[in-house]
């Protein structure tokens, strides 16, 4: 694996994402030197290497998408709230990069993904960068992993139009979950719970692949 790359895929190149990303409104430094540091090109394939820096979702196989840069750079802001996190639940592993932008922000990061092959090229793939406070499960992630909870923070990179209780029990006091909620009409979303219950937030337009429930074997 070339870590390092060249051309399209070079330090540089990454450093003027994130320059794209400081302009276009990312405030946290914390998010943004984690996302300088991860060799986004390492996940997406050898023919799409010279995008993996452009700010768009690429396509990753089985007909998902990673998300842009931009998006993981928002999603992982609204989760931080300028604080480190402790315990992550991320739901839609996909190619992992979001997963791995996410193992340096929290201690232990538990990533779902309802896919087995894609999983396990994912799995391959974050062995191999040296990702290790990480848990990765081959599961329906709309269930949630009662018996790692409580998380705080939760992140779900597909879209969805409501969180079941499930999730919602899952999240500790204090903790959050950000994600698209939606079906045509897509926002970010993010419900917070506090001692008096759950609140919701509502913020900017976005654009993903839809949850789907159950998992795929091959
Ligand atoms: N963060 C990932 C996003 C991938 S797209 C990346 O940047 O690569 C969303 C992912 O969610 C897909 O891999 C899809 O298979 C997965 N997904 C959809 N429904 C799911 C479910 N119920 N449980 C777990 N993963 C799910």
């Amino acid at each position: 694996m070339h870590l390092s790359g060249i051309g399209m895929t070079s330090h540089r190149t990454r450093m003027r994402m994130i320059e794209r990303l400081r302009a276009q409104g990312i405030t946290d430094e914390v998010v943004l030197s984690v996302m300088g540091a991860i060799p986004r090109h390492l996940f997406v394939e050898e023919a799409l290497a010279s995008r993996a820096y452009e700010d768009v979702a690429l396509p990753i196989n089985y007909g998902q998408t990673i998300s842009s840069p931009w998006m993981v750079a928002r999603m992982s802001e609204l989760l931080r709230a300028n604080s480190a996190l402790n315990k992550v639940l991320e739901i839609g592993t996909g190619c992992g990069y979001q997963t791995a932008v996410l193992a340096r922000l929290a201690k232990l990061v538990y990533s779902i993904e309802r896919i087995g092959p894609l999983l396990t090229k994912t799995r391959i793939r974050l062995h191999k960068l040296q990702v290790r406070n990480i848990h990765l499960k081959h599961a329906d992630g709309l269930l949630g992993l009662p018996d790692a909870a409580p998380f705080d923070g939760i992140i779900m990179t597909a879209v969805t139009t409501h969180i079941p209780d499930t999730l919602l029990e899952q999240l500790a006091v204090g903790g959050k979950i950000v994600f698209p909620r939606g079906s045509q009409k897509q926002n970010l979303c993010i419900i917070e719970r506090s001692s008096q219950g759950y609140a919701e937030k509502i913020l900017e337009e976005v654009n993903f692949v839809p949850i789907i429930s159950g998992v795929v074997k091959k």
